[in-house]
């Protein structure tokens, strides 16, 4: 009986070590982890030019998306809002007399993306015009046409994988990967893309729904990303449990028209992001949204607050 007695206390005694130099292990793992990460951070950031910029500028253009980056000088306008916004991009350019955009992307064919591309085409010249498609039969992407054909540009329909830089900054095409889904949907021909600065990345994703989602997903390409630009509007079409799990955004940001007809941004859809980000901005409450990068953290500024 005393040796059963000693038995089992032995075994707890074991057990009790066991559980102790595990928890060791994780934290000690867990710190080298966090130690490695930050490393790898100041690593990144160290490798940019002293004097390297790096800002994204998501304008409040209501139900539409349009936002311009810009790195060391560089200028990439993704999406142009609705074609009553052309006026207002070809304004902001004048202003900041930006006359040259190394790239305009048209995430697809859509009103409220392709819609005032032509404003800012009418003021500035553009290296490379990306799009899913090149040919769309309305209206406002035969404008953008026209203007990018009047400069003697062309669209350039990019293929996943393919990277430009912008700057310090390197862009990366990932989606569409499915040409059948892009074909059923224009939601699901959007461009999808990912911007790495230093260590700090940014993930635009047009209005790509479900399927999109989920075939970039499949397709094994990094989708991990410091901030989201929410997909289309902050529907509940999109922004699924699985994509935020593959992106693990810490910022997000929305672009929506106050009060508009489709009750964008979906409160599912703030839900979900609310368990993965530290802060999610949007359009309709804080107007323009700057958000800018030093290779290492982001930091935001808003026209309004909240
Ligand atoms: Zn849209």
């Amino acid at each position: 009986m005393a040796s059963l007695n000693r038995k089992r206390k032995n075994r707890a005694i074991l057990k009790a070590v066991l559980g102790i130099a595990a928890l060791i292990i994780l934290s000690v793992g867990a710190m080298l982890w966090r130690q490695y990460r930050e490393e790898k951070a100041q690593k990144a950031a160290a490798a940019l030019p002293e004097d390297s910029t790096f800002e994204i500028r998501f304008f409040d253009v209501g139900e539409a998306d349009s936002a311009l980056v810009e790195c060391d000088g560089h200028y990439m306008l993704i999406d142009g809002g609705l074609p009553e916004s052309s006026d207002f991009l070809y304004s902001y350019l004048e202003t900041h007399s930006i006359r040259h955009l190394d790239y305009i992307v048209c995430s697809h064919a859509h009103i409220d993306h392709v819609g005032g591309l032509a404003g800012a085409l009418k003021y500035a010249s553009v290296g490379t015009a990306f799009a899913p498609v090149a040919e769309y039969d309305s209206r406002s992407f035969n404008s953008f046409l026209r203007y990018l054909n009047a400069q003697g540009g062309s669209i350039t329909v990019p293929e996943p994988g393919d990277t430009v830089m912008l700057g310090s900054a390197r862009v990366t095409f990932i989606g569409p990967v499915d040409k059948e889904l892009a074909e059923l949907n224009a939601n699901n021909s959007s461009i999808i893309l990912r911007i790495e600065y230093g260590a700090t990345s940014f993930l635009f994703t047009g209005d790509a729904e479900i399927a999109e989602e989920l075939s970039v997903i499949d397709s094994g390409q990094t989708l991990k990303s410091t901030l989201l630009k929410v997909g289309h509007h902050g529907s509940y079409t999109s922004s699924t449990t699985d994509f935020l799990n593959a992106v693990l955004p810490e910022y997000a940001v929305i672009s929506a028209g106050k009060d508009n007809e489709h009750g964008h941004p979906h409160d599912v859809v703030l839900e979900r992001l609310s368990e993965y980000c530290k802060k999610v901005y949007r359009t309709d409450l804080d107007g323009e949204i700057v958000c800018r990068s030093d290779g290492k953290k982001l930091s935001f500024e808003t026209e309004r607050n909240g």
